[in-house]
């Protein structure tokens, strides 16, 4: 069976602080969950120095859909690599939403990722009024249409998992239910094949990622303001 993967998402969270007060914790721990950590970009080389002597790898959350050049303020996916991280989270909703990153935008940053043989965490998710309207598999569908893409020029399993995360349970304290999750999951994996991970991120904390993680077409969590939390995280990580 393959490993669960639990990828924690720190957002605009943190400092050097706290990087080193969490990283440290978890640096100690060995869990059998494939376990990585998605920091702010300024903090990317610390916590790789942090997490030397641990498994766990280090992401970042956007990547530039440009390579190298004058495109001020960017990041481009060489430059993750050359810093030492293995992956990275591209379009996820709070980018599509306060940033306007579009499902052609998301696909070239992910086909950059790979590009470099960097892992991507390729986001998706319906909003509440689209699941409330009937359309959620069709606004997944639609953000999974140009995978097909890459998959067709080699992008394997091993290349970039799916994260599926609903709008409306992120940040909210409301985690989808574990049918509205697996119903999703398996209309994911019926799009792309069985063989891609998709993880399910949306309010994931200890009380519920045992559960979350039983299921059947579950491949791991991403979490977002539980992984600032060692001891919570921690506890995650155990729970896969
Ligand atoms: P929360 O875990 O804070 O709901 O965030 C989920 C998320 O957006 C992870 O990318």
């Amino acid at each position: 069976m393959m490993r669960k993967q639990v990828v924690g998402n720190w957002k605009m969270n943190g400092s050097a602080a706290v990087i080193g007060e969490v990283l440290d914790q978890l640096s100690v721990e060995r869990f059998s969950a494939d376990v990585s950590v998605c920091v702010p970009m300024p903090y990317l080389s610390a916590a790789v120095g942090r997490l030397a002597a641990s498994p766990i790898r280090v992401g970042a959350q956007n990547v530039s859909e440009y390579g190298d050049g004058a495109y001020t303020g960017e990041v481009s996916a060489r430059m993750l690599k050359d810093v030492g991280c293995s992956l990275a989270i591209v379009g996820h909703s709070e980018r599509r939403r306060y940033f306007a990153e579009t499902d052609a935008a998301v696909i070239t940053k992910l086909a950059r990722l790979l590009e470099v043989g960097l892992f991507g965490v390729f986001c998706v998710g319906e909003t509440l009024a689209e699941r409330d309207s009937g359309g959620a598999e069709a606004r997944i569908e639609s953000q999974l249409a140009q995978l097909h893409t890459l998959m067709a020029r080699g992008a394997g399993p091993e290349r970039f998992c799916v994260a599926y995360e609903p709008v409306w349970a992120i940040g909210t304290g409301r985690a989808a239910s574990n049918e509205q999750i697996s119903s999703m999951h398996e209309f994911i994996k019926r799009c792309l094949g069985p063989a891609y991970a998709v993880l399910y991120g949306g309010s994931v904390k200890a009380s519920n990622a045992a559960d979350i993680m039983a299921l059947t077409a579950v491949d791991g969590v991403l979490v977002g303001g539980a992984s600032l939390d060692a001891r919570e995280f921690g506890a995650i990580c155990r729970a896969a």
